[in-house]
């Protein structure tokens, strides 16, 4: 699948260029009332795009999507700081308020495109965690302007592909998160491409209800049941926990709120437990599995993790991770930020900012802001 690189836009000396890119990064207010940017790694992450095409002399003006104003002007969710922040870095890059205070934008607007391409040469996609979106600033440019990703989409969308295409064998997925119904098309998709699919988190607990354990109070969604059977009988990749650390009944778990007694159950929990991470022989398991790998994708914590008496599995998980020697590629937030937490975010061949986008692509094969740029009538 061959996508337009910056390389296929010609020569962009004195061109206009409208680059999309992701600077939907959290801010907050600090004591001043000024709002202060958490964390700037997409900002920075946009860095090599804007760079070269401002190297090459091309006048660059960026734009981006803020949170979610719905067409209207919200105070808290203007690119001022996120403009102040790429300034300190490239003073020489224009940037447009958020893309999202016109209800054009998210309605994929004929109008609104017309309007954003005034005056605009050329257009340059760099926002792979947007891809997944039918909007005017992704899908619209590039049916006018000779177009082409950025080097953040083009190497978002290489890693991945190749994961769908060639992965080198065994190739091992771990998925975790809260519920499997969130996940479910994208399990069923990498059922196709893996060679075994370990599932942790709150929606283990749903297969392992629809296998016919007892999962006391865990989180489960019977309208799953059917679904996860028809998985586990078609296929025999899917690897479950065998054990899990169970909290009591009235224990409160999470970021803040901590009560309540833990303990370890194998095989069915009790009633009135509730299941919040994978115990240590599922660990063991896990681990064998993964470290026998050559390719792993890992979506989602194994457990509460943000509450460290139920972060023990994704922990693991996440040392394993990092030390098999064969290619990683690890999407979403919680896992990215176990990693980063450990200091281990820098073992892995591919952390994907993508998001959403990323598993997106990983169950359709293809994005509407990738499609955008291959089939942009004006490549020459
Ligand atoms: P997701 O947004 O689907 O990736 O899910 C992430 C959330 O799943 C985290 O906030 C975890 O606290 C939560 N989670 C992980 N394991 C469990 C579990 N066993 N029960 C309930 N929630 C869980």
């Amino acid at each position: 699948m061959y996508i337009p690189q910056l390389e296929d836009l010609g020569d962009v000396k004195g061109k206009t260029v409208l680059v999309r890119c992701d600077f939907n990064v959290p801010v907050t207010r600090n004591n001043t009332g000024e709002l202060e940017i958490v964390d700037d790694f997409r900002i920075r992450s946009s860095i090599p795009t804007l760079k070269w095409l401002v190297d090459r002399g091309a006048r660059v003006i960026a734009c981006s999507h803020i949170g979610r104003p719905h067409g209207k002007y919200d105070p808290d969710l203007t690119i001022a700081p996120m403009a102040k922040r790429l300034h300190e870095i490239l003073p020489d890059v224009e940037v447009m308020e958020n893309l999202r205070f016109s209800k054009g934008e998210e309605d994929n607007d004929e109008a609104y495109v017309r309007e954003l391409i005034k005056g605009v040469d050329l257009y340059v996609d760099d926002a792979f965690g947007a891809a997944h979106r039918n909007h005017a600033s992704i899908v619209g440019p590039p049916k006018y302007l000779r177009s082409a990703a950025g080097r953040l989409m083009a190497k978002e969308a290489e890693v991945l592909s190749s994961l769908l295409e060639a992965p080198a064998r065994p190739f091992v997925g771990i998925m975790g998160g809260s519920k499997v119904s969130d996940k479910m098309g994208l399990i069923q998709a990498l059922l196709d491409k893996v060679d075994k699919m370990i599932v942790g988190g709150g929606m283990a607990f749903t297969f392992l209800a629809a296998a016919g354990h007892s999962v006391g109070n865990s989180l489960v969604e019977p309208d799953q049941f059917e679904m996860c059977k028809e998985l586990m009988v078609s296929s025999d990749k899917i690897v479950l926990p065998i054990d899990y650390v169970a909290l009591d009944s009235d224990g409160r778990f999470g970021r803040e709120e901590r009560t309540g007694s833990s303990r370890v159950f194998g095989g069915d929990i009790p009633d009135g437990w509730k299941g919040l991470d994978v115990g240590p022989d599922s660990v063991k398991v896990f681990d064998e599995i993964i470290a026998s790998a050559k390719t792993v994708l890992w979506n989602g914590p194994l457990g509460v993790c943000e509450d460290p008496r139920f972060s023990a599995g994704t922990q693991a998980v996440a040392t394993a991770v990092a030390n098999f020697g064969g290619f990683s590629v690890v999407g979403g937030g919680d896992s990215a930020a176990a990693l980063e937490q450990m200091g281990l975010a820098d073992r892995i061949s591919h952390l994907s900012t993508g998001g959403g986008a990323s598993l997106e692509f990983l169950e359709n094969g293809d994005l509407p802001g990738l499609k955008a740029l291959r089939e942009s009538p004006s490549q020459a």
